[in-house]
C-alpha cells in the first residue's frame, strides 16, 4: 500500500528516456537517502491530457523555469523541469535550446544527429568542442519557483555514431578522457559523468532540506 504521508513530485518530461534517467538522478544509489527514496515520483507520462508547454524562451534556464512553473500550477504539485541541449562551439553555441527540434521535427533524434554530422562536416577534431547543457528549476504548487541550477559537461561531436545507450546525441558525444561516447559509455558512467547528473547534484540538497521542512 502507498504511503499516505509521501509527496508527490512530478518531473516535467514527455522524453521517456530523459525522464527515466531524471528518475534514477533523484535519489541514485550512490547517495541513499531516506527522504528522496520516499518521495512518489510521478512524470508527464501520466498526465496524458495535460497541454504542452511552449517552450520558447532563449536560454535553458528560461525554459525550465516556464516548463515547472505552468506544470506546477496545472496539476497544484511540486514539479522539476529539465531543460536540456548541446552547444557545439563551432556551432556558436547551435543547436542550443533548439537541440530537439534541430532537424525540424521535434524529438527525431536520427534527423538531428544527421543534420548535426552535415552542419559539421570538413570541421577537424580539434575544433568539434562541445557541451551538453542541464538547467533544472523546482516549482511549488503555486507556481513560485523555488531553486534553479545549470550544469555542463564538454565532450566532443566524433564523426559518426557510436553505441546503442542513452538518446538524443549521445551516439556522438565523445567524451575524450574515455575515448567513448556517452551512448558507449553506459547509464553508469553516464551518470556519473553528464551534465543532468552534475545538476541533479547541486540540486538534492535543496530538495532534501524542502523534503526536511515538511514542504515536500
Ligand atoms: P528538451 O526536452 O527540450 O530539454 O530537449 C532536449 C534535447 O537535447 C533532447 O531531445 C536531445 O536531443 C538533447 N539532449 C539533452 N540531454 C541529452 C543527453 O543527455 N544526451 C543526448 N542528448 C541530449
Amino acid at each position: 500500500m502507498s504511503d499516505p504521508n509521501a509527496t508527490e513530485l512530478v518531473l516535467a518530461s514527455r522524453n521517456r528516456k530523459k525522464a527515466r534517467e531524471m528518475r534514477e538522478l533523484i535519489a541514485p544509489l550512490w547517495e541513499p537517502d531516506s527522504r528522496l527514496k520516499s518521495l512518489i515520483i510521478k512524470t508527464l507520462a501520466d498526465y496524458p491530457d495535460l497541454p504542452e508547454v511552449e517552450e520558447d524562451a532563449p536560454t535553458f534556464l528560461g525554459n525550465a523555469r516556464k516548463k515547472a512553473s505552468e506544470t506546477a500550477v496545472a496539476l497544484n504539485r511540486w514539479v522539476v523541469a529539465d531543460d536540456s541541449g548541446l552547444a557545439v562551439d563551432a556551432l556558436g553555441g547551435a543547436p542550443g535550446v533548439f537541440s530537439a527540434r534541430y532537424a525540424g521535427t521535434h524529438g527525431d533524434d536520427e534527423a538531428n544527429n544527421r543534420k548535426l554530422l552535415v552542419d559539421l562536416a570538413g570541421v577537424p577534431d580539434e575544433r568539434r568542442g562541445a557541451a551538453f547543457v542541464c538547467a533544472l528549476a523546482v516549482s511549488d504548487p503555486t507556481g513560485a519557483i523555488q531553486g534553479e541550477v545549470e550544469a555542463r559537461c564538454r565532450g566532443r561531436i566524433i564523426d559518426e555514431p557510436r553505441g546503442d545507450a542513452g538518446f538524443g546525441y549521445d551516439p556522438l558525444f565523445l567524451i575524450p578522457e574515455y575515448h567513448r561516447t556517452f551512448a558507449e559509455l553506459g547509464e553508469i558512467v553516464k551518470h556519473q559523468l553528464s551534465h543532468r547528473s552534475r545538476a541533479f547534484q547541486h540540486l538534492r540538497p535543496l530538495l532534501r532540506r524542502l523534503c526536511a521542512e515538511g514542504k515536500l
